[in-house]
């Protein structure tokens, strides 16, 4: 069975509607997929409108990705198995779009301070009825500016300690553990291996992590270098935390795909052991 849990529309960063993440994610074989828009659940409604009109099975499990601040850090939490109705849940998502909405309109104060007039309708109407990030930003910066690539965008004006950089007031990440929570759904700990820390910190996030209640962390991210897997795999192992994997797609390219090297090593629990809503594995019996 294949399962990616971690994946984007265009609800938040991704290119993809809805709808063309499904076509994706049938054509890849993907048997199991969480929709895990930047810090909105908009685009689960079309996802699951759309696999109602499909013969090949595909179950969608309703998800999120939430930016967080911990120990000065960006830190992203996947919430899975969310439910969207929550009032409390639905509140905290609209308290981040405003977080968003606010970044952004300080992001484009810096960015005009370096010579890129306009740069904020153009991003809000890229981003369109989703949540506006700074991949917005920069595909703005790289379509109509003439910055050479998104990495270089990042790299010259929106990423830390950049010249358009803004610190952005994100909830703790205690408090997003536990809106998840509050909402039914498992918080687990997003691509750990991408953080720019140092081990010393990567042990105190997961542990902090664990002890804010969190669920699991992504331990199969394709391209994660051999030691960091196993240092994750530890971390996993003493906290007993729960193994996730996600293949964090956006778009189409030659470094990611759905579903595509998502192993989890033998000795981890997946998170989806318990899942009751997971098609039967014909494979497997
Ligand atoms: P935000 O959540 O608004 O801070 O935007 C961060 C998003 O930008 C991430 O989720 C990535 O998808 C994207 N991103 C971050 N760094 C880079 C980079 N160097 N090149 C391309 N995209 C990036
Ligand atoms: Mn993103
Ligand atoms: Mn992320
Ligand atoms: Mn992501």
């Amino acid at each position: 069975m294949k399962i990616d849990l971690h994946s984007h529309t265009y609800f938040s960063d991704g290119q993809l509607s809805p709808t063309e993440l499904l076509q994706r994610a049938h054509t890849m074989q993907v048997d199991v997929l969480a929709i895990t828009d930047h810090d909105t659940v908009s685009g689960l409604e079309e996802a699951h409108a759309y696999q109602q009109t499909q013969k090949r099975p595909l179950t969608i499990i309703d998800g999120v990705e939430i930016s967080t601040a911990w120990q000065g850090f960006d830190i992203h939490i996947v919430g899975l198995n969310v439910d969207c109705a929550c009032s409390d849940f639905q509140a905290f998502l609209t308290a981040q779009k405003e977080r968003r909405r606010q970044r952004a309109e300080k992001i484009a104060e810096k960015l005009s301070k370096c010579g890129f007039e306009g740069v904020l309708e153009k991003a809000v109407r890229l981003a369109g009825p989703g949540q506006i990030t700074r991949a917005h930003f920069a595909r703005v910066l790289v379509n109509q500016y003439g910055v050479s690539s998104m990495d270089s965008a990042f790299k010259k004006y929106l990423g830390k300690g950049k010249r358009a950089a803004v610190k952005a007031q994100w909830p703790a990440m205690a408090e997003a553990i536990e809106a998840i929570s509050q909402a039914g759904g498992q918080a687990v700990l997003a691509h750990p291996a991408h953080y720019d820390m140092t081990t010393k910190w990567l042990r105190r996030l997961v542990d902090d992590f664990a002890q804010a209640g969190g669920h699991a962390i992504e331990a199969a991210c394709p391209g994660m270098a051999a030691a960091k897997q196993s240092l994750i795999r530890e971390l996993a192992q003493a906290h007993q935390l729960l193994a996730s994997a996600g293949s964090d797609f956006h778009f189409p390219s030659r470094w990611t795909e759905l579903g595509r090297n998502l192993g989890i090593a033998n000795e981890l629990t997946p998170i989806w052991h318990n899942w009751s809503q997971l098609p039967v594995d014909k494979e497997a019996l």
